[in-house]
């Protein structure tokens, strides 16, 4: 947890929605947009026990949690029509909903291949589009996408998840210069290999290998993750567009 002395608050008054976020780096990540300040909504896909925990132990007075497909358009836009009605703005959307299909290209499933590219890639072009509405009403808005090592590096047994976080990233240096003369940032973090559920679920032996790989010798905390997007939704960070910024431990 970060010491006291590193918390500000600099989103007081700003409303920030989070996709995937009543567990992992997402939960992180709503836990610290609380801290400091702001009001958060964050949405998850499926289970409803953790999601309780989160609104009963984080979210309190000033979140929200929303059972919404992120890559479903009619779910999205209801939320956001909610949002929009409850605060009447959107200031900060991180697109973090995200999940895995492993398996060899030789291998893979029509299905495996399309529900990774439909939560990570489709899910990310859907929450933009509808967040862009309101974040050109404001002249400001904060758009930051959650991408991976494996797009950069690839690897084996991900090229579905490598090519729909790829999309992700490509898709973030298109919109940021769409909107960037209107007051809107668009930028992406890719994480190292965070001790989530999405890794614990990793071969053993992959996760040593990984962790041979990190030049800093260990996994990243979803904690670690939390101070780059933090600073990328900060008015610190309003000359800084159309980037990928890696929080790896030197992986790549
Ligand atoms: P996680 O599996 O712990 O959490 C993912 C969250 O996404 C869950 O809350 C889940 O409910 C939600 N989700 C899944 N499908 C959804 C959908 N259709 N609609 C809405 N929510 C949905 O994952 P994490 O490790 O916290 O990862 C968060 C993001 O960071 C993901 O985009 C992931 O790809 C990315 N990432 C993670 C790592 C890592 O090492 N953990 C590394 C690089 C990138």
């Amino acid at each position: 947890m970060v010491p006291k002395k590193f918390v500000f608050m600099r989103f007081k008054d700003k409303i920030a929605l989070i996709t995937g976020g009543t567990r992992g780096i997402g939960a992180a990540l709503g836990m610290r947009f609380l801290r400091e300040g702001a009001q958060i909504v964050v949405t998850y896909a499926e289970d409803k026990d953790q999601a309780q925990k989160f609104q009963d132990e984080v979210a309190g007075a000033k979140g929200q949690v929303h059972q919404a497909d992120a890559s479903d358009f009619d779910q999205m836009k209801a939320l956001f029509d909610q949002i929009l009605t409850q605060f009447g703005r959107l200031d900060i959307l991180v697109n973090n909903a995200g999940i895995r299909r492993d398996n060899l290209v030789m291998f893979m499933s029509d299905s495996e291949w399309h529900d990774v590219l439909r939560v990570n890639l489709q899910a990310t072009f859907i929450c933009s589009k509808l967040a862009l509405k309101p974040m050109i009403a404001q002249r400001w808005g904060r758009v930051i996408n959650l991408v991976s090592p494996s797009s950069i590096l690839g690897r084996e047994g991900q090229a579905n998840y490598a090519a729909a976080k790829g999309g992700v990233a490509s898709f973030t240096k298109s919109l940021a210069r769409e909107v960037g003369k209107i007051g809107i940032t668009v930028n992406a973090v890719s994480p190292g290999v965070i001790d989530t559920d999405m890794t614990r679920s990793l071969p053993a032996k992959t996760l040593t290998e990984l962790k041979q790989s990190i030049p800093l010798g260990h996994f990243g905390q979803p904690d670690d993750v939390c101070g780059m997007v933090l600073f990328l939704a900060s008015e610190e960070a309003s000359y800084i567009t159309g980037q990928i910024i890696c929080v790896d431990g030197g992986l790549t």
